[in-house]
């Protein structure tokens, strides 16, 4: 080889060395919280206590301080559960759970053999036809077929899913249970009440023709008083101690169905945490001017609780901190990333759009308005000025089986730590 070609491609070694991600420590993180063991960081087998305490261990190995006495702030949730069996046979055929169907977060238990009495999406529509059905389907399962949703206009469309959430839902109908059979993607959720009847959204292609039986044990469990927790740890500042910049990423994901079925959730929000963590490591050696807080909330997916418990009894004064950002799905980036409250915060928009620019760090930095769709919500009505972030592109999994670490991109991981540690570092 030529001494040209030689130090070409030692060049070639440095400049990778340079603009390579070092992953390692956001990839153990998530890898750990997606793992068979946490069990979807719900509350089947308290997969929120093994989640919390590894966080907790990580905050404390990395320097960070608990705020209070043990980093726990704890709090009472209601939750619906689905600890034990998951059976369900349509016309004899077993259908496998998360993948053929999901059991609505809110379903009851259920046990028996029920007949199957269906009706289209565009029969949910014709009075007639829904009380003649309804009045058949009393003791058994009523399918909604809602596969065929073709000539139908947005009103159309809105009224019929209205009706097929009320078949669902409502106290005033009595059938046994339900089943919405659907094309669309299996997306699961978490439950902090019961709901009045089970329903299932079944994925799997039937032969309606032939639907007329459905098998089913599903077991669940209402726990009316679940203690769970947030992890809150800080880093002290070097010059204002007693202002917070504040960083929250919920923990907390979905949980199991059944024995055997556990959500990852590795974009949400193990991501967000694994940057929190990130964040943190990195302040726990280049000392941050104004003291860093790091919450990690939990009971997000039952309706920001953990945000909730936390602002109604803050650790620390709620107008001492200058700055929050929430971080929810962090792990794709390919298109840059989203801001909620970005034209809130207009000037700070701007800051950091333009600490994007001048460092050539991701593809777009993409305003929203406010939008009361995560933890951050809670802080800013009371008056925390506040970013909600999420990353764009990527993958499209979401509340499903294929939320996971293996598939996860991290596209822009490394550029994005860097982009959030340039806006604290701006205050
Ligand atoms: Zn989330």
């Amino acid at each position: 080889m030529k001494k040209s070609s030689i130090l070409v491609i030692l060049l070639l070694f440095l400049v990778c060395a340079i603009f390579a991600q070092d992953l390692t420590y956001p990839k153990e993180v998530i890898t750990k919280l997606t793992s068979k063991g946490f069990k979807g960081r719900g509350y089947v087998g308290k997969g929120d206590h093994i989640a919390a305490e590894y966080l907790r261990n990580e905050m404390e190995k990395t320097g960070v301080k608990p705020v209070g006495k043990d980093y726990y702030q704890k709090f009472n949730v209601s939750v619906n559960t689905f600890p034990g069996t998951m059976k369900v046979k349509i016309n004899g055929e077993s259908l496998v759970p998360g993948v053929d169907y999901l059991a609505e977060a809110g379903s009851p238990g259920v046990s028996g053999t029920f007949e199957i009495v269906q009706i289209t999406r565009k029969d949910l529509g014709n009075r007639r036809i829904l009380r003649s059905v309804l009045e058949k389907a009393k003791d058994a399962f009523l399918l909604v077929d809602n596969t065929d949703k073709t000539g139908e206009s947005a009103d159309q469309s809105k009224q019929l899913q209205e009706m097929v959430e009320a078949i669902k839902f409502s106290t005033e109908i009595d059938v046994r249970g339900v089943i919405v059979y659907s094309s669309d993607k299996l997306t699961w959720d978490a439950a902090p009440s019961l709901n009045p009847r089970p329903v299932l959204l079944v994925k799997k292609t039937l032969d309606l023709s032939k639907t007329t039986i459905i098998d089913i044990k599903i077991e669940n469990e209402f726990i009316r008083k679940y203690e769970t927790q947030n992890v809150v740890g800080m880093i002290e500042g070097s010059v204002k101690k007693d202002s917070f910049l504040v960083v929250t990423a919920h923990y907390d994901h979905l949980g199991m169905m059944g024995k055997d079925v556990f959500f990852p959730g590795a974009n949400d929000n193990a991501s967000g945490v694994a940057m929190m963590l990130t964040l943190a490591k990195y302040y726990s050696t280049n000392k941050p001017r104004y003291t860093m807080l790091f919450i990690a909330l939990g009971a997000e997916e039952l309706g920001i609780l953990g945000a909730q418990a936390f602002v109604t009894h803050p650790p620390v004064e709620l107008k001492k901190m200058c700055f929050l950002i929430n971080l929810d799905l962090a792990g794709t980036g390919d298109e840059g990333i989203k801001v909620v409250n970005g034209s809130v915060y207009q000037e700070k928009f701007d800051l950091l759009s333009r600490l994007n620019k001048e460092n050539n760090l991701l593809p777009k930095v993409d305003i929203r308005g406010a939008a009361c769709i995560s933890d951050h919500c809670l802080f800013y009505q009371k008056g925390v000025p506040c970013f909600y972030i999420y990353t764009l592109g990527g993958i499209a999994a979401y509340h499903d089986l294929d939320d996971k670490a293996e598939t996860l991109p991290l596209t822009a991981f490394d550029n994005y730590s860097k982009l959030l540690i340039k806006f604290f570092d701006s205050f």
